[in-house]
């Protein structure tokens, strides 16, 4: 016999894990390893794995017993077709619509019935827009968002599988569950096949006998969610990618958010990258006989030595104080440009001083 691998392991989640999140998981790999999308050789067995992992652990008896006994404890109990069977209704919400959903699931393990004809509904959310302005120092610590999105949201009533809680879809009979019908013409020395959509079932290939009275049978409805993303500290403008988080579907893959950064300029520091530049005024008396300045930093204030004789737009460097980037390590710097002011008017005594100044060259 060979040794069975851990559950948590097999869907790589962790033993306090919420049903949410083992749902969300276990969509993601079934989505990945289903027979139907992946051509390995070894697919149809992990793809049983991964479900048997989420049948046990998505149903709180089980999992208990699994959690104290680990294997043993339940396939003492149950066998593995319980098993599955007693996720019918979770299996139904994941795989919502397409041909036979469930059933074919089942039958594709456990082989009853040939298989076949099931396949997944390759529905895809749309993506969400979302724009937003941030600091430079924002860009300096990153910025946690949470933001109340509107969009599609999948129904809580019925999980996306658009029947009314407790009953699920029927196989269409019109059509079999394939979705389509078939007719065959013979004309002559040719035969032709033509597939039409069911119209029974709408091309769905099963029927909402009962449709969910929340969503109407949609499997999902206009909402309000609570995403929470974090701005990485950094970022430039342009567009980020938040996965999943986009307008959802009641069966399939949920759309992206899209959050689209505009980095604010900032009143007194420009920015190239990593690199924080400033300008920090100084009189022309203090650049002839040196000075010690204050200038600020996007972090605070820093203090400068300014030395006798600077000339106008020398640059200081003040090491690390400026911003990371995201696509490389480490912090810029920040530029101090001196700029020399020269005034532009004087009073009669500075205009002596300075006479005087001028008499001292040779
Ligand atoms: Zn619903
Ligand atoms: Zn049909």
């Amino acid at each position: 016999m060979s040794a069975k691998r851990d559950y948590y392991e097999v869907l790589g989640i962790s033993k306090s894990s919420s049903v949410d999140e083992l749902k969300k998981q276990y969509r993601k790999l079934a989505l990945k390893f289903h027979p139907d999308r992946n051509n390995s050789s070894d697919a149809p067995e992990h793809f049983k794995e991964i479900s048997e992992a989420y049948a046990v652990l998505s149903d709180p008896e089980k999992r208990q017993l699994y959690d104290q006994h680990g294997h043993a404890g339940v396939d003492g109990r149950y066998s593995s077709e319980d098993i599955f069977q007693g996720a019918r209704g979770d299996f139904s919400d994941i795989f919502g619509r397409g041909g036979g959903g469930f059933d074919s699931i089942f039958e594709s393990i456990f082989g009853r019935g040939g298989g076949g004809g099931f396949s997944f509904n390759q529905e895809r959310g749309s993506d969400i827009l979302y724009q937003t302005t941030v600091t430079l120092e924002d860009v300096l610590h990153g910025k946690k968002m949470e933001i109340d999105l509107q969009k599609q949201i999948q129904c809580d009533v019925c999980h996306g599988s658009c029947c009314k809680p407790g009953t699920n879809k029927k196989t269409c009979a019109t059509c079999n569950g394939q979705g389509q019908i078939r007719q065959t013409r013979n004309m002559g020395f040719a035969s032709f096949v033509t597939a039409a959509t069911c119209p029974a079932c709408r091309g769905q290939g099963s029927i909402i006998e009962t449709p969910c009275s929340d969503c109407k049978g949609q499997g999902k409805k206009k909402g309000s969610k609570k995403v929470t993303f974090e701005i990485p500290p950094g970022v430039d403008s342009g567009d980020y990618t938040v996965p999943n988080e986009g307008n959802e579907v009641s069966s399939g893959t949920n759309g992206d958010l899209i959050v689209r950064i505009h980095v604010q300029p900032h009143s007194h520091f420009n920015r190239d990258g990593k690199d924080i530049f400033y300008d920090q005024d100084v009189t022309m008396i203090d650049a002839a006989l040196g000075c010690e300045i204050t200038v600020p930093t996007l972090e605070g204030t820093e203090k400068i030595k300014v030395d006798s004789g600077s000339q106008p737009n020398t640059i200081i460097k003040l090491k690390g104080k400026g911003v990371s980037h995201i696509n490389s390590r480490g912090k810029g710097d920040q530029y101090v440009r001196i700029v020399v002011n020269i005034p532009k008017k004087l009073s009669k005594h500075q205009k002596n001083l300075l006479d005087e100044f001028q008499k001292t060259r040779d």
